[in-house]
């Protein structure tokens, strides 16, 4: 079998998850272009915990883990059937632990409403442990990927700048411009992307645009394990970019 590609996705605003616009068009469209997967595993921002943790339950929850966001949101469901072999396969990869109390946030459905529509692949979600360095998160998603031949997409959702008070600030006012800051760090990531340079992307949140791009790194951390999970041969692609709100950035990276 071939191995499956492993992706970053920037999944934005939860307005995604009904608005018919470019970055829902870019999810289905990612979702069209890849070798259909046996199961998915996702590793979501949203659930940034003291530990590793793999969601084991036959029948996920679909979590609203947003507020004040219109009604119609917290009506949807993604009834996607859990895997808990997938999460007993992955937990002997990571020695994660196997958690019943979770299920699919915003992070993994609001992205995967789009990419398979039907709900019918199996997903289990992984937890970013909050308390680990980069490159414990780096060695980690290193260890996925053996997944990659077993069927399994590796779905890290998260976004490469995430600065909310700058977000909601421009919201306010009306601006939609995107600050340097954001296209600047949006860019070099990219470029260390594509340079596979390891030690910069460690250090990259650390630096002045990465502190204002990720104010708390949880948004950050998912890539390093679609990065981790790459190889050095993967082709690498950036299916989306742009930015939502003036400084998010929605770019989607595709590697293999
Ligand atoms: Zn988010």
């Amino acid at each position: 079998m071939n191995p499956l590609p492993t992706l970053f996705v920037g999944h934005g605003s939860p307005m995604n998850l009904i608005e018919d616009n470019a970055w829902s068009r870019g999810f289905r469209a990612l979702g069209t272009s890849l070798p259909r997967p046996r199961a998915i595993l996702a590793v979501s921002a949203h659930w940034f915990v003291d530990g590793t943790f793999l969601t084991a339950e036959p029948r996920p929850k679909t979590i609203h883990d947003f507020g004040g966001f219109p009604p119609a949101l917290y009506e949807l469901q993604y009834p996607a059937p859990g895997r808990p072999e997938l999460a007993e396969r992955v937990r002997g990869l990571l020695d994660a632990g196997l958690r019943t109390d979770w299920g699919l946030d915003h992070g993994a459905w609001s992205v995967l409403r789009w990419m398979y529509p039907e709900a019918d692949i199996p997903v289990v979600q992984l937890s970013v442990d909050r308390r680990l360095a980069p490159k414990e998160h780096l060695r980690l998603g290193r260890s996925l990927a053996p997944l990659r031949h077993e069927g399994v997409l590796i779905l890290a959702s998260g976004n490469l700048t995430h600065n909310l008070r700058d977000a909601f600030g421009r919201m306010r006012s009306g601006s939609s411009d995107t600050p340097d800051w954001a296209a600047r760090f949006d860019r070099s990531v990219a470029a260390m992307l594509e340079q596979r340079d390891d030690a910069a992307l460690l250090r990259a949140a650390e630096t002045d645009d990465g502190r204002a791009a990720h104010p708390s790194p949880d948004h950050w951390l998912p890539l390093m394990y679609a990065y981790g999970a790459s190889a050095e041969g993967d082709a690498l692609g950036f299916s989306s970019e742009g930015f939502d709100l003036g400084s998010i950035s929605m770019r989607n990276v595709r590697f293999g």
